[in-house]
This record gives structure tokens, sequence and C-alpha cells, in this order.
């Protein structure tokens, strides 16, 4: 008998997480390597939110919390929601916990009966299926056309929809694409959500406050208040305020689905990290103006990435809303040999050949259940980035 559950057998380690893995191991064997693989911004948190941690622990707010988080942050939490969205919830409607990512975790082990569908539109950040399926639903993965721009149309929600359909996932701005949904574009998918009561909405607004030029990302609730009795509305402070591993989620969610991730995570891992809350309190609460700062840079090294990806030969990327991601085609060059002579058959043999040849870490499409693109995260200073397309355009000269 093996030591390992058959539930193991069922997901796999992410795909970000290998890559980022070997590009290290290649740094440690003294190669010069750029990665643009990993999913975090490369800003240090503000200062400001790094001393209330270190006040915190000094004044011995080192003990066990409420475990869906101190009241002063839950407070906090839903000001944040009506301040950003105009959303309303009443602080037991909210739960904070060790990051977004242990929000998805909950909601989908808190409310997956076996065999209940989620719906994921693709291309997709890499955990959603995953955690579907080791809560033992069935993720069903709807590919977005490049042509929409990536974005979900209500035709192909209507057409995904069972009777088994228990959520639906939006991220917006998405993971890996950047694509983000505004109130016009989420409103088709409301009217199509109105007409079938038995879906719940999951909507991931982690990357909400990095849009550019002017673009305002929309959740459902504020759009369409009649979804609010069904939505999870996800968000935290990973990205927004380059807080990564301080491990700081949270949602707004009707009473029954909260109380019911509550109990899961107080039978798991209790209160996310005291020292960490306090340290989200004063990010939540305190100057945003480091925010819009950040948001000029990323837009500033968006506009420099697509317009050297666009020069590099076989590659086509398009300009994204939001995130800190670009997701160009790359086609154009698969079936064909690389500069090293290694055959490209699929996306994934791409992003090796690039690693090994030219240093440069990126992320394969296939990863977001999205064969043919690729992931490039452009959360790298700008010299760095600059260099990193340089020699995207010199491997793709010499594809082949
Ligand atoms: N959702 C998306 C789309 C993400 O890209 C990430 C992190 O990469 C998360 C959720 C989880 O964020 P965290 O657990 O750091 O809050």
């Amino acid at each position: 008998m093996s030591i390992v559950a058959d539930r193991m057998t069922r997901i796999s380690p992410s795909q970000t997480i290998v890559i980022s893995t070997r590009a290290r191991a290649l740094k440690a064997e003294g190669r010069d390597i750029i990665s643009l693989s990993a999913g975090e911004p490369d800003f240090r948190t503000p200062q400001n939110i790094a001393s209330a941690a270190i006040a915190a622990i000094e004044a011995g707010q080192t003990r066990y919390t409420d475990v869906a988080g101190t009241p002063e942050l839950r407070r906090a939490v839903a000001e944040r929601f009506r301040l950003d969205s105009g959303l309303d919830y009443k602080p037991e409607e909210i739960i904070v916990s060790t990051g977004g990512k242990q929000v998805i975790y909950n909601a989908m082990m808190a409310t997956l009966n076996p065999g209940d569908e989620a719906i994921i539109p693709a291309p997709c950040w890499v955990s959603y299926p995953d955690i579907v399926t080791l809560a033992e639903g069935v993720p069903v993965i709807v590919p977005c056309r490049r042509e929409n721009g990536f974005r979900l149309t209500a035709e192909e929600l209507e057409a995904a929809i069972t009777p088994r359909t228990k959520w639906f996932f939006l991220n917006s701005p998405c993971n890996p694409t950047g694509v983000a949904y505004s109130a016009e574009d989420l409103r088709p998918l409301c009217d199509v959500l109105l007409r079938h009561p038995h879906v719940w909405i999951f909507t991931d607004d982690i990357y909400a406050k990095l849009a550019y030029d002017g673009f305002r990302p929309a959740t459902f609730v504020e759009v369409e208040p009649r979804l609010r009795e069904r939505t999870v509305t996800m968000n935290g402070v990973s990205k927004a305020y380059a807080m990564t591993g301080w491990r700081i989620g949270f949602s707004g969610a009707p009473v029954a689905v909260t109380k019911a991730m509550n109990t899961l995570q107080g039978q798991s891992t209790s209160n996310p990290c005291s020292i960490a809350q306090a340290a989200a309190l004063e990010a939540l609460t305190g100057p945003q103006d480091f925010i819009g700062e950040m948001v000029s840079v990323y837009q500033a090294r968006r506009d420099l990435v697509v317009s050297m990806l666009n020069q590099a030969q076989g590659m086509q990327c398009d300009t994204p809303q939001g995130a800190f991601y670009v997701f160009p085609n790359i086609e154009a060059c698969l079936g064909k040999t690389s500069p090293g002579g290694r055959l490209m058959a699929t996306d994934e043999d791409f992003v090796g050949a690039l690693l090994e040849e030219e240093g440069v870490a990126a992320v394969h499409g296939s990863a977001f259940m999205y064969p043919g693109y690729l992931r490039i995260s452009y959360a790298t200073d700008t010299e760095s980035l600059r260099e990193a397309c340089t020699r995207i355009q010199r491997f793709c000269a010499g594809v082949n």
C-alpha cells in the first residue's frame, strides 16, 4: 500500500514552480539567467507596512487571533471593498486567510460535492483546476478565443452551464493574459448568471488594482447586486501591496459560505499569521499612493515588453489591460528548430530551449490550459526586461 493518498495522483506540482526551480539551478551553476517566470512584484513591501509588522511584534501581537482574522482587519477589508467597489459586506461576511490561495482552497473544499462542476475560462491560473480536483469537483475548462480578446462570451458561458455546475470562476485582470473585464464586459455574463440561479460565482480580483491606461476592472457584485447572495469576492494584499510573502488574502461572501470556510480554516491552519495581519491592516488603511507609483512603472514596462516582443520573429503579443503579464502567441515557431538545434514541437519545448540557450525563463501556455503561447511576467527591473526581450528576439530570429 502506498503511503501517498490516491488523491495526490490527480494533481500535479505547479508548472511555474518547476520552471523557477530549473532557472534557479542554472543560476547556481553560474549561468546568466533572467527569470520572467515568477508571479510576484519585484518591489519591496512599503516601509509603513513593514514598520506596522515590527510594531505588532513589539506590542506582543504574537498570539492566536480569531480564526477569520482580527475584528480590526475584517472591518478594514469591508471598508476597502466599500471604497474600491461600493460593495457592502458585514464583518461576519469577511474571512482573512493565508493568501488568496487559501481562500480559493477553503471555498472549494467547503462547497464542492463529488462530481460538482466548476467552470474555468482558459487561459487560467494554474491552481484553479487542481484545487477543484482536490475538492473532488470537476473542472470544466472553457477556452476563450484570442479573437475575443481572451474574454469569455455570454454564449460560451451559457453553453458550459449544466445542472451540475456549482461554480463559475472569473479572474480579472487575468493571470496569465493580463486581460481585464470592465463593467460593460461583465454585463452579458451577469445576464446569463441571473438565468441560472444554481451557479455560484468566484471572482478572483487579486490583480484589480494593477490596471493601465485608466482601465477600471469591475467586479460582479457591483455590476449586478442581485448576484451578491451567490458570489465570493476574493482579493488580497500580495500583488497590490507587494506582499506575496506575508500570505494574506480575504473574501466577502454570504454568511453561510463564510461560516463553512471558517470552520474548515479552524480545523486546518487557524488564523493567518497575526503579524502579517497587522501589516495588512496598515496596507489597507494607510496611504495608498504607492500603488499608483507602482502602476506607472508596470505600465511603462508593459509597453516596452509588448513592443519588443512584437518585433521578435514569429511572436504576436497583444496589449493587456492589467496584472503584470503578457501572453504572446508563438505558434509560428512550433514544429521548427531552435537556434541550438532543438526540435520545438510544443510550447513547453520552446520554453525549455529558450531557457537553456538564452537563459530566459518564461512559462509555456499549456501550463495555463492554453497551448501555443508563452507567459512573460514583467514584474522585473526594466534593464533586465530589455535584455531578456533582446535575447528573445535573437532566439526567435534563429528559429528555422
Ligand atoms: N489568484 C491568482 C490569479 C494568482 O495569480 C495568485 C498568485 O499568483 C493568487 C490568486 C494567490 O495569491 P496569494 O495566495 O499570494 O494571495
